[in-house]
């Protein structure tokens, strides 16, 4: 029988058709071939990107030229643009306003080929010193009012360039998906005075059946909702709304989840294409008291999603999701892949 699963944080129902037949194993991807041209990513390169952002350098070498960790630069062809007004205005019955925010590309390694799995907890460290960084930063600028950092890995998943890069876009206005989950965090807490994201981490060490892997800072697991085959959540253990909280000592712990989760997809299906999105929370300083109980009520955290199927009409028609495999199968399969 299929089964109608609700996500407590948004209340978005998904149907786990598992008459569908689809087993974890059924998702072994076709190997994408790498382009051989030429990249304005790798290292020596410097001068074929916007001048950088930030970089980490480990030994002191001079912008804008090798000698660097982790890079970030303007996109060159940015969806929004970081200079101007917001230009707010009406056109009869609708609004509008000028396309104003950031765009950032984050180029994780000087290695053209080295992915997310191949890092160690201390190079991959070093991104998310530089995501928290870009986070901190973009929080002073009060025309935005949120940062999202996401990732395509491949084709299908979205990307252009195949050097490992990860893409940054901070709005002037409050995202959909991230707004209902913000409002879903805070209709739970206004109810139960709890935090939801607290409350599955509880949930889902009691049941155990869900559960990938886990360290002391963090715990990772296919989600009672999964609205796609190998949806992954990262969740850190303490409770905290922004992911620019971390420690160094938490983004290590954070570095060994992501890679062990890396690991075993690569492993599992053959390194398939993905999307990656880190939920944090929203810039707040600029509206006092609007989001109240946020520090209370949300709780950042990373969702990651293997392109192995199609969204289709029924998905963009409804907004719910048909997955064909079970959650728990999902993970037991992934808790038994060894890395
Ligand atoms: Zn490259
Ligand atoms: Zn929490
Ligand atoms: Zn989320």
């Amino acid at each position: 029988m299929p089964e109608l699963r609700k996500d407590p944080v948004i209340g978005r129902w998904v149907i786990i058709a598992m008459e569908r037949g689809k087993r974890p194993m059924d998702f072994h991807s076709e190997p994408v071939t790498d382009d051989t041209g030429f990249c304005p990513f790798c290292e020596g390169h410097e001068d074929k990107t916007p001048p950088e952002i930030v970089a980490y350098r480990s030994n002191h070498h001079a912008a804008n030229g090798p000698g660097w960790d982790v890079r970030v630069v303007p996109n060159k062809f940015p969806a929004l643009r970081i200079e101007g007004e917001m230009g707010k205005a009406g056109v009869g019955m609708y609004d509008k306003m000028n396309g104003i925010g950031a765009h950032e590309v984050i180029i994780e390694t000087p290695d053209h080929l080295k992915k997310f799995h191949m890092h160690t907890p201390e190079s991959l460290s070093r991104v998310f010193e530089i995501y928290k960084n870009r986070l901190l930063d973009l929080n002073h600028d009060e025309r935005f009012k949120y940062t999202l950092i996401f990732k395509n890995e491949g084709r299908l998943a979205g990307a252009s360039l195949s050097h490992p890069h990860s893409q940054l876009i901070a709005t002037p206005v409050t995202p959909k998906r991230v707004r209902e989950e913000l409002l879903g965090a805070k209709d739970y807490y206004n109810y139960k005075d709890r935090c939801v994201f607290c409350d599955i981490i509880r949930e889902e060490m009691q049941q155990e059946s869900r559960i990938i892997y886990e360290n002391n800072g963090f715990v990772s697991f296919c989600p009672f909702a999964s609205r796609f085959p190998f949806e992954i959540w990262i969740l850190p253990k303490r409770h905290s709304p922004d992911f620019h909280s971390m420690a160094h000592d938490e983004i290590m712990l954070l570095s060994d989840t992501f890679i062990v989760v890396m690991k075993k997809l690569a492993a599992a299906l053959n390194e398939p294409q993905y999307n990656f999105v880190l939920h944090t929370g929203p810039v707040r300083w600029a509206r006092m008291g609007y989001w109240v109980t946020i520090d209370q009520d949300f709780h950042w955290h990373i969702e990651i999603m293997p392109k192995l199927t199609q969204v289709a009409g029924f998905e963009w028609g409804t907004g719910f999701y048909i997955n064909p495999t079970v959650p728990e199968e999902t993970a037991r399969f992934l808790r038994e892949v060894e890395v």
